[in-house]
């Protein structure tokens, strides 16, 4: 049906409707619109192509609301859908779509007060039935008429109609939930995961890098009780050392003497005087390797692992305690197997191990007063990656009680001993990745053994 232009008026309210299947809609929307008249001015668009209709609504005054009746046919004869067209509207229409039935939301429409279609099929099917059932048609005067007030909610964003702005108990449909309304307990959960990590994190960080300073102070204070050890020990052996060092200074004068003497005779006697003082040089050189024992052993420098020759190792700790086994008779016997793998190992502590476990068992035979005291430094490899050196002697040997407590710091069985040097000894060889542990000799005294690992190539 044409709607009459009599009614055409423009300006804020658009009215679209022409050539509707539905004349009942039309009408009663003129009906209704007529009593705004005054206070709305309000234009039909029933006479446009739809192409004119949708230039239209793209230049619509300020304020205006387009009200979507609908649009079967237009004014060229043309057919549509009117949701179809209806959509096209809103979407090009620079001022919001209201539409009178809820097959229209979600299409383009804002909402409002809708009819519904279903409800409306469920009533008229109820009607028809009671007809054929011969009831009369007055009791179906009152039955509800099925609106529900819905708007959509991505058309309130659209044109910023606040939803406080709505009648009482609309309901909105098609809301779009934010990413936070959407997975909240996901995020929740994720960032509960990321924060407790990140904590972890920071945690294991802080740990490790105060495990790290408590590491470095303990292994300050290690090499400090080594060296302080060494010290100390060098000061007990300090008579046998000077001992030790007047044997090449008495051979010095000895030589030099006769070197006089030989240049004296008449004819001197140049070769002998030459053997004199090579005598000399040999006795110097004795001297300083004491000396430079010593000094080794007194120096406080950093651990240096390095590459070492075990029968190197063994030979100068036993130039710092030979003496004092000749003063007390024992015999110090030294070996290594032959073609034995080097050592990867700091000299100095090696030697210092070696060095306590020599003067040990010096203390076990003269404690024992064994006559016959001997004591045998032996170096061996027992597996693929470590030699093992032990210091076996015939002393008064360990008691099967004592066990390990040997090895725990300040234990002494000697009245004028200090409990040290096991315990510094084993910090030492267990550094080094090594062990240092001690058995019970079949018939006499005690062995003790410490492993070293064999030098690599990946050790440079
Ligand atoms: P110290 O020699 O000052 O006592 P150590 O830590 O070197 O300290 O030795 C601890 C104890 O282990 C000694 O007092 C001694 O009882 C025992 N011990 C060490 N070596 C031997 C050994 N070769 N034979 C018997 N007992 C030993």
């Amino acid at each position: 049906m044409q709607i009459p232009k009599t009614l055409k008026k423009y300006f804020i309210l658009s009215l679209i409707a022409a050539a509707s299947f539905w004349p009942a809609a039309d009408i009663l929307a003129l009906e209704t619109l007529a009593g705004f008249e005054d206070r709305y001015a309000i234009h039909y668009l029933d006479d446009y192509s739809k192409q004119e209709l949708l230039l239209k609504v793209t230049q619509l005054p300020k304020n205006s609301a387009i009200l979507f009746i609908s649009l079967f046919r237009d004014v060229n004869g043309q057919s549509f859908v009117p949701r179809d067209v209806m959509t096209e509207v809103s979407q090009k229409a620079n001022a919001p779509t209201f539409g009178m039935v809820d097959t229209y939301l979600g299409y383009g429409i804002v909402g409002g007060d809708l009819l519904s279609a279903g409800y409306q099929g469920r009533k008229y099917a109820q009607i028809g039935k009671k007809v054929l059932n011969g009831e009369p048609l007055t009791t179906l005067q009152d039955m509800e008429n099925g609106n529900q007030t819905i708007f959509d909610w991505r058309q309130l964003k659209r044109w910023s109609i606040d939803e406080d702005s709505l009648p009482a108990g609309s309901i909105v449909r098609y809301r779009e939930l934010s990413i936070w309304e959407e997975y909240q307990w996901e995020i929740v959960a994720i960032s509960v995961i990321i924060f407790t990590q990140a904590f972890a994190l920071m945690g294991l960080l802080i740990q490790h890098r105060c495990r790290r300073r408590a590491e470095k102070e303990a292994q300050k204070l290690r090499d400090e009780r080594a060296h302080i050890s060494r010290v100390l020990a060098m000061g007990e052996i300090a008579a046998s050392l000077a001992h030790e060092l007047n044997q090449p200074l008495s051979a010095i004068r000895s030589y030099a003497q006769a070197g006089l003497r030989f240049l004296k005779n008449d004819p001197a006697e140049p070769d002998e005087t030459s053997k004199a003082l090579e005598g000399i040089i040999a006795g110097n050189r004795r001297a300083e390797e004491v000396i430079q024992r010593i000094r080794m052993t007194l120096k406080k420098e950093p651990v240096k692992r390095s590459r070492l020759d075990v029968q190197d190792i063994i030979d100068e700790a036993i130039v710092l305690v030979r003496s004092i086994a000749r003063e007390q008779n024992i015999s110090l016997k030294s070996g290594a197997v032959a073609d034995l793998p080097p050592v990867f190992g700091d000299r100095v502590q090696l030697q210092q191990v070696l060095f306590n476990l020599i003067i040990n068992a010096i203390e076990a035979i003269s404690d024992e007063n064994n006559a016959l005291g001997e004591i045998i430094v032996l170096a061996l490899r027992e597996k693929p990656d470590m030699l093992t050196i032990s210091v076996r002697d015939n002393g008064v040997g360990i008691d099967e009680k004592q066990g390990d407590i040997l090895f725990d710091a300040f234990y002494t069985s000697k009245p004028e001993g200090m409990g040290m040097g096991l315990s510094i000894s084993r910090s030492i060889i267990e550094e080094h990745g090594g062990q240092l542990w001690t058995t019970r000799n079949p018939d006499k005294g005690s062995t003790f053994f410490f492993s070293v690992p064999i030098y690599k190539e990946h050790n440079k």
